[in-house]
């Protein structure tokens, strides 16, 4: 499994830092997870072509996770640059709410012209594609929220926490990941409800038993301060902090050298 951070910032406009997306290769699919502005022309330098998307999952429907979908639907529906091969769209049943509401506002621009699309709700039952399954499970944000759990055939487990405050959600969605994103949106001392700090992460990391830590969604001021640390001292190893455009290759346990 491959995941390639595309904006690995927050609402805030950062010069350094995009919306939050990630591109994630599993399986026999190619998932973008949240679709923040600026996504899709990330995903292209990064080499990935929106129309090779199969599916799209959001953790919530935060404008700074969601924002770009309109524009993906639209550029979808071009008569010749427009996609082809069918799309899903999947998060939480009142984030799906929302997103049906969103397309009846702009009408048949953003309905699918030329492919079909299919919503799918993680409440009902988890996503299950081309040697991958998609399960989610409710976090402390918004009601919508949910951390997203991706396990490949035979491979590989990865969590992304999504926007979160402490939980138990979150716990178990990342429970034994071989990579565990999670977000730490402010630094130590600057605790905001519905969000972390980093030895937060650190600490949820550790309960979840996850192998490998990789914190995203940092807000400008945390580019001031020393984030990894306190989340290290937390999770008991080393973490790693997401750039835009960094590339990490997950290995499942049994692949990995003891040590
Ligand atoms: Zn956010």
């Amino acid at each position: 499994m491959r995941l390639t951070v595309l904006g690995s910032g927050t609402a805030a406009p950062n010069r350094r830092r995009g919306a939050p997306g990630c591109l994630v290769e599993a399986g026999r699919e190619t998932l973008l997870v949240d679709c923040g502005a600026g996504t899709l022309d990330r995903l292209l330098r990064a080499g990935g072509d929106p129309n090779r998307i199969d599916r799209v999952l959001f953790t919530h429907h935060h404008l700074d996770h969601f924002g770009e979908i309109g524009h993906l639907l639209f550029a979808a529906g071009l008569p010749v640059h427009g996609r082809r091969k069918p799309l899903t769209l999947a998060g939480s049943g009142p984030l799906l709410a929302s997103l049906r509401a969103f397309q009846m506002l702009f009408g048949h621009w953003l309905m699918p012209t030329g492919f079909s699309l299919k919503l799918h709700d993680l409440d009902e039952e988890p996503l299950v594609g081309e040697g991958i399954r998609v399960s989610g499970y409710a976090v402390d944000h918004i009601p919508a929220s949910r951390a997203l759990r991706l396990e490949e055939e035979g491979g590989a487990v990865l969590t992304l926490s999504g926007d979160t405050d402490l939980c138990d959600g979150v716990v178990t969605a990342a429970r034994d990941a071989d990579l565990f994103v999670c977000e730490a949106s402010f630094p130590e001392g600057s605790k905001t409800p519905g969000h972390l700090v980093p030895s937060e992460a650190g600490a949820l990391a550790r309960r979840a038993g996850a192998r490998r830590l990789l914190l995203n969604h940092f807000y400008p001021e945390c580019d001031q301060v020393d984030m990894a640390s306190p989340a290290a001292a937390a999770f008991g190893r080393p973490v790693e902090l997401a750039e835009d455009g960094m590339v990490v290759d997950i290995l499942p346990a049994a692949m990995k050298p003891a040590s």
